[in-house]
């Protein structure tokens, strides 16, 4: 099975804490549908054990230059898919 292209490798690290995902990007998952008005996330495919992990880890975001969540990272445009420890990033100007 052939790789999509992709322009980095990112590594998932673990977070000392869960990230805040911010609020232009709330924005974005509640005009998608990712996330309720509460602020719920609802992620498909993604049950609430693997929600509450996914909110430990974070990535070196090379787009951003900056720590962001993993959870913000599954989100983003760039994201092509998860491989053991490691994200597929696009890597497009954000
Ligand atoms: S998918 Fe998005 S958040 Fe994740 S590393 Fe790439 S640009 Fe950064």
């Amino acid at each position: 099975m052939g790789e999509l292209p992709h322009k980095y490798e990112v590594d998932i690290q673990p977070a000392e804490k869960a990230f805040k995902i911010p609020d232009d990007v709330k924005t974005e998952l509640k005009s998608s549908g990712m996330m309720d008005e509460k602020g719920k996330l609802k992620l498909k495919g993604v049950s609430p054990k693997m929600l509450k992990r996914m909110k430990l880890e974070k990535v070196d975001c090379p787009v951003l230059k900056k720590d962001v969540g993993f959870v913000q990272c599954f989100v983003c445009p760039n994201f092509q898919s998860r491989v053991i420890g490691k994200v597929l990033c696009k890597g497009d100007p954000l």
